[in-house]
């Protein structure tokens, strides 16, 4: 199965990606974890790619695509959650070749739809962990020790360089005039379900629990 989580930063799609990993011991694609990753081990990619996710910008489809085929590539018959990819018109034909090429197809694209408020106070919330990445939210899913990490014991949590308010105003921006077209893209195709982003987690896992079982 391939499914993806659409929807603006700051929805829960990487909370939800969590749920559906352990239901379907899927896979989890998360191009700004893998971007992440590369600028941390501050290879070439990732010193491209710094400069457009410091300001809320999207990397260049051609640098997402050609990461995204490598990892795919690997991934065998595995199911796999696409979290944040694909974010562009471009890129959903690039991974509509992608899969052609591997003899695969989409299952289904799940819209995650929420109000912009709501993202910015999900936002600000949010703290993750400059080594390891691991993501908190201080208001719905705290570290057990206050600032501590609990995947790798690092203390000192941050508030990520692109969460700050005047990032996320550009980022909402970009979502809006870049990513969600995607929602028409899948819904001509018969595979977009759009669930209620706003509910708490619970409720959220239940819709796509239910969407999953029909
Ligand atoms: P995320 O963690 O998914 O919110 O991504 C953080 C940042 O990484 C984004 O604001 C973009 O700068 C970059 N990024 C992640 N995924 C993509 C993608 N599929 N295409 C372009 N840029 C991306």
């Amino acid at each position: 199965m391939r499914i993806i989580l659409l929807g603006p930063p700051g929805v829960g799609k990487g909370t939800q990606a969590q749920f559906l990993i352990k239901r379907l011991e899927a896979v989890q694609l998360s191009t700004g974890d893998l971007l992440r990753t590369a600028i941390r081990e501050r290879t070439e990619l990732g010193r491209s790619a710094k400069k457009y996710m410091d300001v809320g910008d999207l990397v260049p489809d051609s640098i997402v695509l050609g990461l995204v085929g490598e990892w795919l590539a690997e991934q065998g018959e595995r199911c796999v959650i696409f979290d944040g990819f694909p974010r562009t018109i471009a890129q959903a034909e690039g991974l509509d070749r992608l899969l052609d090429q591997m003899g695969k197809k989409l299952d289904r694209v799940l819209e995650l739809v929420v109000a912009d408020k709501t993202v910015i106070n999900r936002i600000s919330a949010r703290r993750s962990c400059p080594v390891c990445g691991a993501v908190y939210n201080l208001l719905s899913a705290p570290p057990k020790v206050e600032n501590v990490c609990d995947n790798c014991g690092r203390e000192g949590l941050e508030l990520r360089k692109d969460d700050r308010p005047e990032v996320i105003a550009n980022r909402l921006r970009v979502y809006h005039a870049q990513t969600e077209p995607l929602a028409d893209y899948y819904r001509q195709r018969g595979l977009l379900t759009a669930i209620d982003g706003d509910q708490g987690v619970k409720a959220v896992e239940a819709e796509i629990k239910d969407v999953l079982d029909a």
